[in-house]
Order: C-alpha cells, then structure tokens, then sequence
C-alpha cells in the first residue's frame, strides 16, 4: 500500500499532480480543500464552520479537519492507496494522522514537496482565482496570509518527516510533465 503526502504551498501544483499520481498508480485522492468547498457548496454545518476560516485564508481548526479526513479515507477500505493533498498542515495533524493509520495497520510512505517561490505562486494562484473565481484566490492579501500560515505552521512539518527518512523536495517550476515524471520515479521505488 502507498500512502502519499504531497506537500507544497498554496498553488505549488498539489492538486495538478495528485490528479496524475492517482491514475498512474490507482490512488484515492484526498484534498481536505476540495471536501470543505464540496460542503461549502451544498451549505452543511461543516461548511459553514470551515468557509470564516477559508474566507481569510486562515487555517480551519485541527479538531474539525483531522476527524473529516479519517471519514473520508474509512469511505475508502478497499483503496490500493492515498493520496493526501492539503493535509497535514500542522504537527498535531501529522501525529494524528500517523497513529491514526497504525491503528489501521497503515502508514505514511512518502511525503513529496513541490517547491515553488512564493512571487511565482502569487501569480499562479491569482489567475486560477479569475478562471475558478475561487474567493481565497482573488485576494493578494488572503494569498500573502495563506503563505504565513504554511510558514508557521506546516512548514515544521518538514523536519517531522525528515527525520523520519520520508521526505523528498521537487523543484516544482518545470512543466507539468516533468515534475510529474520525477513523482513517478519516487513513487515506483516506494
Ligand atoms: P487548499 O485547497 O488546500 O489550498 O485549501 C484551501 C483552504 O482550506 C485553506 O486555506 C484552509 O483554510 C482550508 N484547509 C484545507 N486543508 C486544511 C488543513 N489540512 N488544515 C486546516 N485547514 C485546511
């Protein structure tokens, strides 16, 4: 079983390559970003909580996202594998998410980080703001915050998993294709 973490700031390419990764090699996916505008959409008291925090560009509570994920990867028992896109972002997710697959006689295998420069990623998630009309994306500022946050928050992550041997970083400026063909590479010999 492969249990994948892709990492990366707000539009490093996450989603692009989980698409990608999912095919290939069968994952499910899981974008806790997706989830909680799937439940902003159809307006349920999740989605209600979670869309002050998103409006702002400010991360939703741990309590609320570690127990949305775990609903979403028990709909999926019989899965070959996950793919985590947007989770974790805080330490105390990370553990969760860790003891939550021993329990479950499963584990994280690998934790790969699309590196991309914030001006880069200014301009990429604002153009997807006018294509989706994604609100958190039609903002510098909400933009500018979304970054803050991974930087004090996520990106402690980053020795979380080193130090458990699990972290690749990618250089996630190239064309899709490329980047795609370095995951692949990684993935194969998990
Ligand atoms: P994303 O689509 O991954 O960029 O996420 C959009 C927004 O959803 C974030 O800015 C957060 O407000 C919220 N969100 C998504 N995943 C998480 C998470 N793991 N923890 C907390 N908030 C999250």
């Amino acid at each position: 079983m492969k249990n994948i973490i892709l990492f990366g700031k707000p539009g490093a390419g996450k989603g692009t390559q989980a698409e990608f990764l999912k095919d290939t090699f069968q994952l499910i996916h899981i974008s806790t970003g997706d989830v909680f505008r799937y439940n902003i959409k159809n307006e349920t008291s999740l989605g209600l909580l979670a869309k002050g925090y998103m409006d702002k560009g400010d991360l939703v509570p741990d309590e609320v996202t570690i127990q949305m994920l775990e609903g979403e990867v028990v709909k999926h028992s019989e899965a070959a594998g996950f793919i985590f896109d947007g989770f974790p972002r805080t330490r105390s997710q990370a553990e969760a998410l860790d003891a939550f697959l021993a329990k479950n006689d499963m584990k994280i295998a690998a934790t790969l980080a699309l590196e991309v420069a914030e001006d880069i990623l200014v301009d990429r998630l604002l153009q997807r703001g006018k294509e989706s009309g994604r609100a958190d994306d039609q903002d510098e500022e909400k933009i500018r915050n979304r970054f803050a946050e991974y930087n004090k928050k996520t990106a402690p992550l980053i020795d979380y998993y080193s130090t458990q041997g699990k972290f690749h970083s990618i250089q996630g400026e190239g064309s899709i294709a490329s980047i795609a063909e370095q995951l692949t590479t990684i993935v194969e010999q998990l």
